[in-house]
């Protein structure tokens, strides 16, 4: 969605108000009594669905990403829409100055929980089939007083160690008899540490079935061969590697120059927010217009618990 069609369909709160209201039927609404979804009735003249059940009442933002928020939805609609327009994103402080909003610590605020809600959806899914994993180090920023006790000159207490994972896909060319590699959904996550056990529970929780695990020959990751059906190592430096971890390798790259573009300050409290956002896009690089509609969908959804 672009601005001109931002403005054609979404003029007034109103129009907002409509759009939220037939989205969260589709998507089913969450009865906070029953805990269930439930049918639910809506009293257009206060603007409240009513479970059907017990009769509980909830506002068109309850339990969703706007709960809880002054902000207007005309607000909130249009930061779905400059969150979803740019493959690049924005810095805070241009969507601030965007948004109109008069404190740098709102659109902080707001963005935050929309990324949250990225992360949230993307959370449903898992990976299949053949996997790639490697870590990838990003620079974070400290506050002052954490600086003062980090040596100064040892550079790795001030990166965070990043969980990566791609789905890649070998497909053959019929003419050539040439195999590529093809990426399909992606996982980032601050693994905390990059033993052997965060990655076992890291490929724990983001994979499903049997799994061919690519990674490149790290003694962290021998354990892994419990948890896969086959584990193929590659020794990294090598063109074997670049070719094997292609994917990974490459958004871990995306990655780092997207994060110094545009956010110069990210302290680690903040960074999964941040691959959030990265790998929600990623996964939805071919969504084109749609993206709009899938964020309002991520932001309402039911089975998020908030
Ligand atoms: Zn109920």
């Amino acid at each position: 969605m672009n601005i001109i069609d931002f403005i054609n369909y979404f003029p007034d709160e109103e129009s907002c108000e409509i759009y939220l209201k037939v989205h969260r039927e589709k998507v089913g609404i969450r009865c906070k009594s029953c805990s269930a979804m439930t049918k639910h009735y809506w009293f257009s003249g206060s603007k409240f669905f009513e479970c059907s059940k017990c009769r509980r009442r909830s506002s068109l933002k309850s339990g969703t990403v706007m709960e809880k928020s002054k902000l207007s939805l005309h607000t909130w609609f249009l930061a779905f829409m400059l969150m979803s327009a740019t493959k690049k994103g924005f810095s805070c402080l241009e969507f601030q100055r965007q948004l109109g909003l008069s404190r740098y610590e709102t659109a902080f605020r707001l963005m935050h929980k929309i990324r949250v809600y990225m992360g949230k959806r993307d959370a449903l899914y898992t990976l299949t089939d053949m996997i790639e994993f490697d870590e990838g180090y990003i620079g974070v920023a400290t506050p002052q007083r954490e600086k003062d006790h980090l040596k100064r000159g040892k550079g790795s207490q001030r990166k965070a160690e990043v969980g990566v994972s791609a789905e890649s896909i070998p497909l053959e060319d019929l003419d050539t008899g040439k195999t590529s590699r093809f990426c399909g959904y992606f996982k980032m996550e601050v693994l905390g540490k990059a033993d052997g056990d965060h990655v076992k529970q890291f490929i724990k929780r983001n994979t499903e079935g049997d799994i061919v695990l690519f990674s490149d020959k790290n003694t962290a990751y021998s354990q892994l061969e419990d948890i896969v059906e086959t584990h193929f190592t590659v020794v990294s430096g090598k063109d074997s590697t670049n070719d094997t971890l292609r994917w990974v390798h490459k958004a871990i790259s995306n990655l780092k120059r997207k994060l110094l573009g545009i956010n110069h300050m990210i302290t680690y409290k903040y960074l999964q927010n941040y691959l959030n956002e990265f790998v929600y896009k990623l996964n939805r690089r071919y969504f084109g217009d749609r993206l709009f509609d899938q964020l309002i969908i991520a932001g309402i959804y039911p089975y998020v618990q908030t």
